[in-house]
């Protein structure tokens, strides 16, 4: 399958392929809102709770969701003002994870129960639906295919190849399960970087006998991961599957989660979390208990004063506070970025020996060097739009990032969307790259929810005007 567009600049500092532990502290912080929604606590104040105990829930179209407890031990609820609140656990001695969920009748698990147990062991939201453009419904939702990604290349998220060597065999079982999630017919579909390769052969060979699986090579390069983008890849490279098709993505530490729930009763209890970037001394994945203090995770590595610490990965990662922020359910990644305040004027023309671009100026195209220099320095002025054509030529959706930031400029909104604003997949490499250091994503994010808001107003006109005639 081939990207078009896309990029991937080398940057220092990449997590080494070892997992180390990081001992469970006495602590930890349950953040109550998970992919968009807010969980409201069903545990009291002082309560004692077992591991894999519900601490919080939601109700969701066909059933609920729930935040299991990572650990045993007595919880508190501090409440925030117009905030969802903070589960805090004081932490029992830790033992062995043993399963909580009945794993006896494995064999003859019904779909249903499949669910409810995804579901309740806080793993349902790990998958993504093309239907519903986010969690899949827990009614009787039946995917045409699910895809099982294995490359996350953005800058520097937890790797699909170290969770692989790390939890073969579980990641098998997890597929084995998904089989039964599927549509009749349905198929597994597997990203790889080398499907001819050991990796690939190998998990053929597991696998031998389970749902159909096709293997798809994909180049490493960034936003490959992107779940509307790996939809439109499979159409591409298979006929038979129509835009109406719904499929399902789930990545690696997400197959983990569902082959450990089903096979041996285990909740999700934790992460394994790449730390990197230029600012840290030692780059590594972590296996880390959820609701860790993200300071704990810095116990053995040096970080540069003035470090910005990010929430995900360069591209789409978000600042966060390493002493009032925690793990939370979905990390893998916390990207450690020097923090540059002053501006370096016109230093974006300048070539270098240890800066990278996606502009062929630069002395690291020869060398082959990392990118050391990468910080939140924003490089010279804010400049308006020197139509270099970069943007376009890096888009992954072949959209006129150019044009589309001109129109939404002029407040055109009906012209951006005819040339395409919904099928920006908010990857933000046009913002990353453009010369201009215009915020071009921010920009086309908020324009898409003013155009949702306008298309939702005009369907209930319509809807009124209906029920008037
Ligand atoms: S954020 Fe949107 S417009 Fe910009 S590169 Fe990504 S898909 Fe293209
Ligand atoms: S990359 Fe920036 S400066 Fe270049 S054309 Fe796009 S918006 Fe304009």
């Amino acid at each position: 399958m081939k990207v078009w567009g896309s990029y991937l600049p080398r940057i220092a500092g990449k997590p080494s392929g070892v997992v180390e532990e990081v001992a469970v502290p006495e602590k930890l912080y349950i953040n109550l809102q998970r992919g968009g929604l807010i969980y409201a606590p069903v545990v009291k104040n002082g309560q004692d709770v077992k591991f894999g105990q519900a601490l919080a829930e939601v109700q969701v179209e066909g059933g609920k969701l729930s935040l299991p407890s990572p650990v045993s031990g007595k919880v508190f609820i501090k409440e925030k003002e117009d905030l969802p609140s903070i589960i805090i656990i004081e932490t029992d001695e830790p033992k062995a994870e043993e399963g909580v969920y009945d794993t006896s009748r494995l064999k003859h698990i019904s779909r249903e129960e499949i669910r409810s147990t995804l579901s309740s062991s806080g793993i349902w939201p790990f998958f993504w639906s093309s239907e519903t453009g986010g969690i899949p419904s827990l009614d009787d939702e039946r995917p045409r295919a699910i895809i099982v990604n294995f490359l996350l290349s953005e800058p520097f998220r937890a790797r699909g190849e170290v969770i692989l060597k790390r939890s073969w065999r579980i990641i098998m079982e997890g597929i084995k399960f998904l089989d039964r999630l599927l549509a009749d017919y349905g198929t597994i579909e597997i990203i790889l970087t080398a499907p001819h390769g050991p990796v690939a052969r190998t998990i053929y060979k597991d696998l031998a006998g389970f749902a159909c699986v096709n293997f798809h090579p994909v180049q490493p390069l960034y936003p490959v991961e992107n779940n509307m983008l790996l939809k439109r890849m499979l159409r591409k490279v298979s006929s038979s599957f129509k835009k109406e098709d719904n499929v399902w993505v789930i990545d690696a530490q997400g197959v983990e989660a569902v082959g450990a729930c089903l096979s041996g009763g285990i909740p999700l209890y934790q992460r394994v979390v790449a730390v990197g970037g230029p600012a840290l001394s030692d780059p590594k994945h972590l296996s880390v208990r959820i609701g860790t203090p993200v300071k704990d995770l810095l116990k053995d590595s040096k970080s540069g004063d003035g470090t910005c610490v990010l929430r995900g990965g360069l591209f789409l990662g978000n600042p966060v506070d390493p002493d009032r922020d925690y793990v939370n359910f979905d990390d893998d990644a916390f990207f450690f970025l020097p923090e540059v305040k002053k501006r370096e004027f016109l230093s974006f023309l300048r070539p270098g020996f240890n800066r990278t671009s996606y502009l062929p100026a630069f002395a690291t195209v020869v060398t082959r060097g990392d990118d050391t220099q990468v910080s939140t320095s924003l490089r010279g002025e804010i400049r308006p739009c020197v139509a270099c054509g970069l943007c376009e030529s890096i888009c992954p959706s072949g959209l006129l990032p150019q044009f589309l930031h001109r129109y939404l400029f002029n407040g055109d909104l009906d012209d951006a969307e005819k040339i395409g604003l919904n099928l920006c997949i908010g990857c933000n490499l046009c913002t990353y790259i453009c010369p201009s250091k215009i915020e071009l994503q921010k920009q086309f994010a908020l324009a898409k929810e003013e155009l949702k808001a306008e298309h939702e107003e005009a369907k209930a006109i319509l809807a009124r005007k209906n029920t008037h005639d």
